[in-house]
């Protein structure tokens, strides 16, 4: 059905970033479809101004400067089950629904591939962008391919998977092509199988602790949700964008220095030659621990250091102050930088 698009002038970002901090956008419209999409497009394309497509603000961070340009809000809603046999089936999923609305959605026809990815918040449409990931499952495990508007090209393009060159919470479409393609769908592909321990460690020790010994997508992504609920704060009520940092991913030699002082360090084995090590532990060990921050009113979540929460801080400059502060007393005490998750846009 047509419906006349409205473009909304000088407006407020701070509902558009689960941080809530941030300056105006020149403009913003919300989009329902792909032709809404182009229309978007081509409005800021007139008015020579860029535009940036966005989900619901959970990764962002805007800067108190706000942005000179059209910000688009998906809403393109649809999500289409094509089984391939009993077991296989190929899920197409508009990039605009809500991400756990999906999982749960998938998980009720006993689908495994996406149920460690419970209670992310956002839309399906960024999952790609950082390759969201969580307890052993990455989006880039189940994607087959994606369909994206590629703005230098201005038309629809299709990326398979290895193009989108993804790594740890990272992809094409955060650092070479970062703002060229807004994903419009993504498809992925799901199984139903027999699910095995070990799962990750965390969720491990979970259903062993509650003696839950049926291992199928319902069970672990109640664990999940379980999990998360108890250890980090509900973006609706708390102002925070999940984990602030990205784990550090260091050489084995680094990781042997390090360990000649601490015996305890929470990692993970990226490859033959890195270790993942865990950031909540340096923060911890740096004293942020469930700490409030008086000259900035930023703090961290005190079941979770890696989550900064705004508690009363109201501009972006206030946040980065922290991060700067943890930043640089983690480089002092272990040499190590750490890198921010969420992105300071624009
Ligand atoms: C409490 C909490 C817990 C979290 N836990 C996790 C976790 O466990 N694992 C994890 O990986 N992340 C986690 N996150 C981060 C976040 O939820 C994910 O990155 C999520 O995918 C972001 O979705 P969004 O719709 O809010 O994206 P936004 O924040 O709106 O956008 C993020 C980036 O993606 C771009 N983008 C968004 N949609 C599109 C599109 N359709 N096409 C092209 N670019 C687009 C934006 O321009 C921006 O650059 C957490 C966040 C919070 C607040």
């Amino acid at each position: 059905m047509f419906r006349i698009m409205v473009f909304k002038e000088n407006i407020s970002l701070v509902n558009y970033s689960t941080m809530r901090l941030g300056g105006n956008a020149r403009y913003l419209t919300h989009i329902k479809n792909q032709q809404e999409l182009i229309s978007a497009v081509n409005f800021a394309k007139d008015k020579r101004i860029p535009c940036l497509m966005i989900g619901s603000g959970s990764n962002i961070v805007w800067r108190d400067e706000g942005y000179q340009g059209l910000i688009i809000v998906n809403n393109i809603k649809g999500l289409d089950f094509n089984w391939q046999n009993q077991h296989q089936c190929l899920v197409t999923i508009a990039s605009g629904e809500v991400w756990d609305n999906v999982v749960a959605e998938t998980v009720k026809k006993d689908l495994s591939g996406i149920e460690a990815l419970s209670l992310i918040p956002g839309t399906a449409g960024a999952t790609p962008v950082q390759n969201v990931g969580a307890y052993g499952q990455e989006i880039s495990d189940s994607i087959i391919e994606l369909k994206a508007y590629d703005l230098k090209n201005h038309k629809m393009v299709v990326i398979n998977k290895a193009d989108c060159l993804f790594g740890y919470r990272t992809s094409r479409f955060k650092t070479i092509d970062k703002g060229r393609f807004f994903i419009t769908s993504l498809t992925i592909e799901l199984s139903k199988t027999n699910l095995k321990p070990p799962f990750y460690k965390s969720l491990n020790i979970y259903l062993e602790k509650n003696n839950i010994t049926s291992y199928t997508p319902r069970t672990i992504r109640d664990a999940v949700i379980d999990i998360r609920r108890h250890k980090l704060p509900d973006p609706k009520f708390v102002k925070n964008n999940g984990s602030f940092f990205a784990n550090p991913i260091i050489s084995k030699a680094e990781f042997l220095k390090l360990s000649l002082n601490y015996d305890n360090i929470p990692n993970w084995p990226v490859n033959n030659k890195q270790i993942k090590i865990s950031a909540a532990w340096l923060i911890e060990q740096a004293g942020f621990s469930n700490y409030y921050d008086q000259q900035t009113g930023m703090s961290t979540w005190a079941n979770q250091p890696l989550v900064l929460v705004n508690k009363q801080a109201s501009h972006t400059r206030d946040l980065i102050k922290f991060r700067d502060k943890i930043i640089n007393k983690i480089k002092q005490d272990f040499d190590i930088t750490l890198i921010q998750e969420p992105e300071l846009l624009p």
